[in-house]
């Protein structure tokens, strides 16, 4: 049963925030080991998190993507590389299987992307093909009945924790007029005979969510493992992206806004000059400007999914989002750590860990660079 029926997203969002107070120290001790616990994933499957995105005829709450973002915000605020592990399991690769599954397709994957047993992966980047996605070398081929799939897939969030991989591998060769040709999805079991998972990465932030390479030596898949057409994967990778940035755009929010938070309380309890800081004029207007851009990169990603919920066209809204709230995020973050003084650079103090986590949020899911070329494109002629 949805257990948020009838509720309003700000409210979903209170519930899930409620939820993610409680959190604790779990999250500093997971952060030093790496890794995250297990029964965490369960937790959200109970909660409806995981299943947010998945319409109730596929067993899942059929939530707003407003809904979504304010949930990943809450995430977020709380802890950043849960809110990541969420927003690539639920956004994209949920997503992408609700968007161009088969019902059999989303019958077998979409209750183990829910039901807290893991999270989902998704795999564009190689290790020679980053923000230039087109130029992917992972090949998949044709032997009888099945597909024979090679190739390296690096940084890949959830590796370790998922049920399945959706792959994007070419088919037949690429041309130099069309570099998409042949890119075709997969859904790709992790369990399945050549899948390796890498060593996980040691990263700068985002220390308990997973990044590792996982390499496909010759995988044999049936033809149910093609999600929508072959030759079609590009397209079907770039939708994915195109909504999960709406949901990097409300991590970063969310990091920002816990930041700042702290900041705040930070700046009102610590004295100098036998006054508290936050009576300085240099402390108090930055932290005025950081919070009035945490709310314009709020309505900006608002904007992106209200667009989405519409059914109307959002790629250039949800690239200004991502760009703006990524770095909105920089800036609000290291302003936490400068506010703290001394202390903001120790470990014992979470701002350290909010301007390490924010650094990402302007890199995956495209980088800067490349949502200015989205947006260029988007609110230029060709
Ligand atoms: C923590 C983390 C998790 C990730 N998770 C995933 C995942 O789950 N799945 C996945 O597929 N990938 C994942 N990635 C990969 C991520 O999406 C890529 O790192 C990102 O797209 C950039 O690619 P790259 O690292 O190869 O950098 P490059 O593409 O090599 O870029 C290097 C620099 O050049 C700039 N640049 C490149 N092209 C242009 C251009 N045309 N104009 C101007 N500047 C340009 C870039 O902006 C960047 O500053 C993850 C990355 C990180 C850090």
């Amino acid at each position: 049963m949805n257990p948020y029926a009838g509720r309003t997203e700000r409210e979903l969002a209170a519930a899930v925030a409620g939820w993610a107070k409680g959190l604790g120290p779990l999250v500093a001790t997971a952060e030093e080991a790496g890794t995250m616990p297990r029964e965490i994933f369960v937790e959200l499957a109970r909660l409806g998190v995981l299943g947010m995105t998945v319409p109730e005829r596929d067993g899942g709450l059929g939530a707003s993507a407003v809904a979504f973002a304010l949930v990943l915000e809450e995430l977020a605020a709380a802890w950043a590389s849960l809110a990541v592990a969420v927003s690539v399991n639920s956004g994209i690769v949920a997503g992408s299987l609700v968007r161009h599954g088969t019902p059999e397709q989303r019958a077998r994957w979409l209750p183990r992307l829910m039901d807290g047993s893991g999270v989902g992966a998704f795999g564009l980047t190689e290790p020679a093909s980053g923000s230039d996605a087109a130029s992917l070398r992972g090949s998949a081929r044709r032997d009888g009945d099945c597909w024979v799939l090679d190739g390296t897939k690096a940084f890949i969030t959830n590796a370790r924790y998922a049920p399945c991989l959706v792959a994007l591998l070419r088919v037949g060769e690429a041309t130099a007029d069309r570099p998409h040709a042949g890119i075709t999805a997969f859904i790709v079991p992790l369990d399945a005979k050549g899948v390796t998972i890498g060593t996980p990465e040691r990263k700068l932030g985002l220390l308990a969510s997973d990044t590792s390479a996982v390499t496909l030596e010759a995988v044999r898949v049936g033809n149910d493992a093609v999600l929508g057409q072959v030759g079609k994967g590009f397209a079907i990778a770039m939708a994915g992206l195109d909504a999960g940035r709406i949901g990097i755009a409300a991590q970063a929010i969310g990091i920002a806004r816990g930041a700042l938070a702290l900041a705040r309380a930070y700046a009102t309890e610590r004295r100098q000059f036998g006054r508290p800081i936050a009576d300085f004029q240099m402390i108090r207007f930055p932290i005025a400007r950081r919070e009035t851009e945490l709310d314009a990169a709020r309505l900006l990603a608002l904007r992106a999914a209200w667009l989405r919920d519409q059914g109307r066209p959002f790629t250039g809204e949800a690239s200004m989002a991502k760009l703006y709230a990524s770095e909105a995020a920089q800036r609000a973050t290291h302003l936490a750590v400068q506010v703290f003084g001394g202390y903001g650079y120790m470990r014992e103090y979470a701002v350290e860990r909010a301007a390490r986590d924010a650094r990402a949020t302007t890199i995956y899911e495209g980088t800067s660079e490349i949502q200015r070329l989205v947006i260029a494109r988007s609110v230029l002629a060709a």
